[in-house]
């Protein structure tokens, strides 16, 4: 063997040269107590709150409790890893997801991570799940429309890009099937959707996620999903997750939309780890902070203006109520931090009047600048016939003896009750609303039987499509009513009832 001393030498220069004395300090504590997914952890006296700690099991943990002697963290994963004695590292940063684009079309969990068997996501960013929200001075106006396609909600409780609408009602009344629909409609239109599943059952989620994916719909979609089998933790963090992704989108200067799917249940899984921090109880039995909850989450809906990109957040928050009452405690905090709410009847439900939209409670503070002109024309006197029409009607229950003029107001408004009805999964396009609602609030529809006004409109956008679709173009294209473009929509109304006047033998 033959030793160059050249070559040593040489290597120890190296060696020398690339030597840094890079110092890095961990804190390290110890577990003193865990159980129900809550440790307690004593010597991290520089944590901060919200900061993500590792344990020496590798699972990881949400510093929430702050005391003086010790800290109470939320666990993460399962608590049988985690033993009394192990050590636990403070990772001096707080709880980060994975964002970008590749999120699009994905089913993640709370933690960002792929849940739908697709493989790795292949992100290059992450963002902390808590920011601030945009200030005023970021913030412009709502001024543009999102159509959810659902005729009831275009037409009396517009939502505009940016707002913060609440769907609240009981148990099984549609509140989920409006908010997919909202996300089936947004196709073609540049807009992405993130969907937060919370709380729900695992079999639920898969069936929206083949519903979304069946539709076309996942292409534009993310799904953020922290099932009720998933830890209170995951539970209570998922909807700032998924705020997150879409944040990033907006802050690209996109449009966006996420619905919480629900945040009853965001409430509930909060409360249990408050709990079990021994957080002191208030009003049934929710912490002192459960207003702030949900006030810094639906903060961060916005829409920018175009010196921060324009972008916009559209958040629909959904709300589960016992028996109808929406003045329990969490529904009133939501109600109270919405630009508006809908709200969903079982009544109507039971009575076939599907979507169940109470007219009279539902909300949209918002109104008139989320809708085109055509719509604001003919929306304003339909919203005032039908509460017309249900003042009456439940009036009319007692008598018989009908004016003219009561009479045609009740079988208008029969007719409008009528047109609303809309089934699942058939969003429409705004300008066959347009066409529907000007032969509506124009009494193209007083001679159509009452039974037969959802199969004469069928018909009637099918004759449309088929033979004017330059028509619907237009409408699409103008978004506003000028008297030239009326005569032709007047027109097509005309032709088309001759057209089944007299059937082709
Ligand atoms: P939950 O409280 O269980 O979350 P929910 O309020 O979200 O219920 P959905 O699951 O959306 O209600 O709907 C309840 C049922 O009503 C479903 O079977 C759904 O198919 C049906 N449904 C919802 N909207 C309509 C509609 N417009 N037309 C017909 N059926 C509908
Ligand atoms: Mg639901």
């Amino acid at each position: 063997m033959i030793i160059r001393p050249a070559e040593i030498s040489n290597a120890l220069k190296k060696q020398i040269k690339d030597y840094t004395s890079e110092l890095s300090i961990t804190e390290v504590g110890t577990v003193i107590q865990v159980g129900d997914g809550i440790a307690r952890v004593s010597g991290l006296p520089n944590a901060m709150s919200g900061e993500l700690l590792e344990f020496s099991c590798g699972v990881y943990a949400i510093a929430l409790n702050l005391d003086s002697d010790s800290i109470g963290a939320v666990l993460m994963g399962p608590d049988v890893l985690v033993k009394e004695g192990d050590l636990v590292r403070a990772t001096g940063s707080v709880a980060e997801v994975p964002v970008g684009d590749a999120m699009i079309g994905r089913m993640v969990n709370a933690l960002g991570q792929p849940i739908d068997n697709k493989g790795d996501i292949a992100c290059n960013a992450a963002r902390t799940i808590e920011r601030p929200a945009p200030g005023v001075i970021q913030r412009r106006e709502i001024h543009e429309p999102l159509q959810t396609g659902i005729r009831a909600i275009d037409v009396l409780v517009p939502i505009g890009r940016g707002q913060r609408e609440l769907i609240i009602g009981d148990r099984q009344t549609g509140k989920t099937a409006i908010c997919i629909d909202t996300i089936i409609n947004q196709k073609d239109k540049d807009i992405l959707c993130v969907y937060v599943a919370i709380g729900q059952k695992a079999s639920t989620v898969a069936r929206i996620a083949k519903i979304l994916r069946d539709t076309g719909a996942m292409e534009y979609t993310t799904i953020v999903a922290a099932t009720a089998s998933d830890s209170a933790s995951l539970q209570y963090i998922a909807p700032y997750a998924g705020c997150a992704i879409a944040e990033k989108w907006m802050d690209a200067g996109r449009d966006v939309l996420i619905v919480y799917d629900d945040l009853s249940k965001h409430a509930v899984a909060y409360r249990a780890l408050s709990l079990l921090l021994r957080r002191p109880p208030g009003r049934e039995a929710y912490p002192g902070d459960i207003f702030y909850l949900h006030s810094r989450l639906l903060e961060r809906a916005a829409c920018l203006r175009a010196e921060d990109g324009g972008g916009s957040l559209t958040a629909l928050p959904i709300i589960e109520t016992q028996e109808g009452d929406i003045s329990a405690y969490i529904s009133t905090n939501v109600i109270s931090i919405t630009d508006g709410q809908i709200y969903l009847e079982t009544e109507l439900f039971n009575d076939g009047i599907r979507p169940a939209i109470n007219p009279g409670f539902s909300v949209s503070r918002v109104g008139g600048a989320a809708q085109i002109p055509a719509i604001k024309k003919i929306a304003g006197p339909l919203r005032i016939e039908l509460a017309q029409y249900r003042e009456l009607a439940s009036f009319v229950q007692f008598g018989s003896d009908l004016s003219a003029d009561t009479l045609e107001r009740l079988n208008h408004g029969q007719r409008i009750v009528e047109i609303l009805k809309q089934p699942q999964y058939r969003p429409m396009p705004v300008e066959k609303q347009v066409l529907t609602l000007y032969a509506l609030t124009n009494k193209y529809l007083a001679d159509v039987p009452v039974a037969q006004v959802r199969k004469f409109q069928y018909d009637f956008l099918a004759y449309v499509t088929e033979y004017h679709g330059d028509l619907l173009d237009e409408i699409r294209a103008k978004k506003e009513l000028s008297s030239a473009l009326e005569q032709k929509i007047i027109d097509v109304i005309v032709a088309f009832k001759k057209s089944t006047d007299k059937p082709e033998r």
